[in-house]
């Protein structure tokens, strides 16, 4: 016999959303709607996670929901990055017109990183270590695109 395993997760579905994203990321969600960066952090090693997730990935211990949290800045550094014709977020990796470039972000304060694009910002001046920022749609909806991606400092 093999080994089940069933996660429970009690909340309630929002309505905007496809599929129940769960409670840790509806709360980072919530916080992007407000352009705030909401993590949260491990009790027993200290590691922030950007977004926040309900078991730390260092040290496997479960992170409360109803503490630990952390506000964060919307700045962070460049750790990496790449230069594609592909979008990265259809499945169907369809061509566009541009290459555009993809960028891995670490917030300042955490110790995970985010993909977003590079805006702004032309391939000669990039550089892993150098500093960018968040820019923000103008209307927020509680959504992964209220991101429009990062600009130099
Ligand atoms: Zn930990």
């Amino acid at each position: 016999m093999s080994e089940k395993i069933i996660n429970i997760t009690k909340g309630l579905v929002r309505a905007e959303f496809n599929f129940w994203v769960g409670l840790y990321m509806d709360k980072f969600y919530d916080g992007l709607e407000q352009k705030k960066i909401v993590a949260n952090k491990c009790p027993k090693c200290g590691d922030v996670f950007v977004p926040p997730r309900k078991i730390c990935g260092k040290c496997n211990e479960t992170i409360a929901l109803d503490q630990n949290w952390v506000n964060l800045t919307d700045t962070g550094t460049l750790t990496n990055y790449t230069i594609t014709p592909y979008k990265i977020n259809e499945r169907g990796s369809r061509k566009v017109k541009k290459d555009q470039i993809i960028g891995m972000v670490q917030i300042d304060g955490s110790n995970t990183t985010i993909v977003y694009k590079l805006l702004k910002i032309e391939p000669a001046e990039i550089k892993t270590g150098m500093k960018v920022k968040i820019e923000w749609q103008e209307k927020t909806k509680g959504a992964p695109e209220d991101i429009k991606g990062f600009v130099k400092v």
